[in-house]
């Protein structure tokens, strides 16, 4: 199949690139912007793979979304490509709506005119809002409460709207807290490692007891590529790892790992509308033949240690763009703080 993922420079695209990748099967075609979290270094083991096209561009840019469909001869399309973390929407959320949204109906219009064969929006169980108790099922309202899961839901009802109203082969995936190698280190986890190897301070909002379903990214990307190869279309998936942790936890768990004082930890003034917990049912992906294979505490271990071992890329990243952003979201926080 000829896949064009999108965003595959970030994150979760870059891990489902080099997946897709060890299939033959496959060529894969890599459209991403190259937003502050798009990071060619992420596919440097791959970048001259010959079933491998890497194209600059913008999901929200009609023409080159166009041109590269069908020049490419693309069947199926994986939209990865996002702006992606909660804190940054509540700066500026109209970026968000631009790429979440729009971009994501000039994607899914130019895919259905090609008559792409399947199309994949990688969503997030963020779209369900918080989830006091129980678990969120698919079939569930869609309650976002940040400008970053606002536009995700947008963009999961525009998807959705292309089955119903032109049975255009979509697919939904719905992943939870997601973490790994090469996670930009605004994210939980790696700016608590990263934080922790230079022996500086790991913010904890509010009291730490936030709880979430911790994925590891081998596990997001299988799930995403079992649905884009199984899935039903017209159907919402949702993934989750089953290792549901507080906050606080797993900041422990990493100051253990590098053998660092809990005396780190520092709570700090509490994000704005912060969700309490999300969870997700993933029986739906289960019965398709899915189920996650990574062990949090084992993860966990792999990805502090990749951390560990990979300084150079996240010093680069650390000493660039992200100090502003840092200083503006965690400045005066550690400088006042708060009793956890
Ligand atoms: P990321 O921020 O690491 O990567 C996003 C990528 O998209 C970057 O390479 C960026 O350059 C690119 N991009 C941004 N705007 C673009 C545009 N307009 N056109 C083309 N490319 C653009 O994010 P990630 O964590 O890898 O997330 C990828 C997807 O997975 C997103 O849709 C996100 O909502 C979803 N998701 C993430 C998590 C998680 O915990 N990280 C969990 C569930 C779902």
């Amino acid at each position: 199949m000829r896949i064009l993922v999108t965003g595959g420079a970030g994150f979760i695209g870059s891990h489902l690139v080099r997946r897709l990748l060890a299939d033959p099967r496959h060529q894969v075609v890599n459209l991403d912007a190259l937003r502050y979290s798009g990071n060619l270094e992420n596919l440097a083991d791959v970048a001259g793979h010959p079933r491998y096209t890497f194209v600059h561009g913008d999901i929200c840019d009609a023409a080159t979304v166009e041109q590269v469909l069908k020049e490419q001869g693309i069947e199926a399309v994986v939209n990865a490509a996002a702006e992606t973390h909660v804190d940054r929407s509540i700066l500026d959320p109209h970026s968000f709506a631009k790429t979440d949204v729009v971009g994501t109906a000039v994607l899914l219009e130019a895919s259905r005119k090609a008559k792409v064969e399947r199309y994949l929006q990688v969503s997030t169980d963020e779209v369900y809002g918080s989830v006091e108790t129980g678990m969120s099922t698919e079939e569930d309202p869609l309650i976002p409460r940040s400008p970053y899961a606002a536009s995700k839901a947008g963009g999961d009802l525009l998807v959705r709207s292309y089955w119903t109203t032109y049975r255009f082969p979509v697919l939904i995936t719905r992943g939870s807290n997601t973490y790994g190698p090469h996670q930009y280190p605004e994210k939980f986890i790696p700016l608590c490692v990263t934080n922790a190897i230079d022996d500086q301070p790991l913010p904890i909002y509010g009291d730490g007891r936030y709880r979430r379903d911790w994925l590891s990214v081998h596990d997001h990307c299988s799930a995403i590529e079992h649905v884009l190869l199984n899935g039903r279309p017209g159907t919402v998936y949702n993934v989750g790892g089953g290792n549901e942790r507080e906050n606080i936890a797993v900041a422990e768990m990493i100051l253990e790992q590098l053998g660092k004082p809990t005396s780190l930890i520092r709570f700090v003034e509490d994000r704005p509308g912060h969700d309490r917990r999300y969870a997700v049912d993933c029986s739906r992906l289960r019965a398709l033949g899915w189920a996650p294979t990574v062990p949090f505490e084992e993860g966990l271990r792999a990805t502090v240690d990749w951390y560990r071992t990979h300084e150079g890329w996240w010093r680069k990243i650390k000493s660039g763009e992200f100090r502003a952003y840092y200083e503006r979201m965690y400045g005066k926080r550690l400088r006042e703080g708060v009793t956890g």
